[in-house]
């Protein structure tokens, strides 16, 4: 079991840390997973940010907004690797990754990652939950550049995003200057 923070008055399960923890522990290339068929399960976009937050936080990967544009894509002829390190060495893995193409998609949780519009801050133990989003941010910052400077291009995206918006804007960055440059 990963340590678990020492107050537990608030009902949301997995922690931050255990999160990065959990990657930490992961040896490489075991984040790898072969090219998925999404089951037909329904799964709605955009229900509500506590509920986001909660499946993120139980689940920890394959969010509902996530596994719906993985469905999309891979409707529209896309291929990609789903939770995997796009730099083999680099301890940070992607949602999406398209290798070829070199694009790393994050789908980002609304809670977890501090989205302006849906964050709500906890009421109680707030600083300590401000701590954990803001240690999160810091690292997808991290992350984006790290790949960067690897030579990827990475979109970050809110899991309030639309499906058909995710959509465009993934395909977008797989046709991008940046892309092709590569
Ligand atoms: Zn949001």
């Amino acid at each position: 079991m990963p340590p678990q923070p020492a107050k537990r008055s608030i009902i949301v399960g997995r922690s931050v840390t255990s999160d990065i923890l959990d990657s930490l522990r992961s040896p490489a290339g075991t984040t790898r997973r072969s090219i998925e068929h999404v089951d037909e399960k329904r799964e709605s976009w955009a229900s509500s940010p506590a509920t986001r937050a909660s499946m993120r936080a139980n689940r920890g990967r394959d969010t509902g907004p996530e596994m719906a544009l993985r469905r999309a894509l891979h409707a529209r002829g896309r291929r990609f690797f789903v939770n995997r390190r796009p730099v083999k060495n680099l301890r940070r893995t992607a949602d999406i990754v398209f290798p070829r193409a070199h694009l790393a998609v994050f789908v980002d949780g609304c809670f977890w990652h501090g989205c302006p519009e849906h964050h709500t801050m906890a009421r109680t133990n707030a600083a300590y939950w401000r701590a954990k989003v803001e240690t999160n941010r810091s690292r997808d910052r991290e992350t984006v550049q790290l790949l960067t400077q690897q030579g990827w291009t990475v979109l970050r995206l809110w899991e309030h995003v639309s499906l058909d918006d995710a959509v465009a804007q993934v395909e977008g960055a797989l046709v991008s200057p940046a892309v092709n440059s590569l």
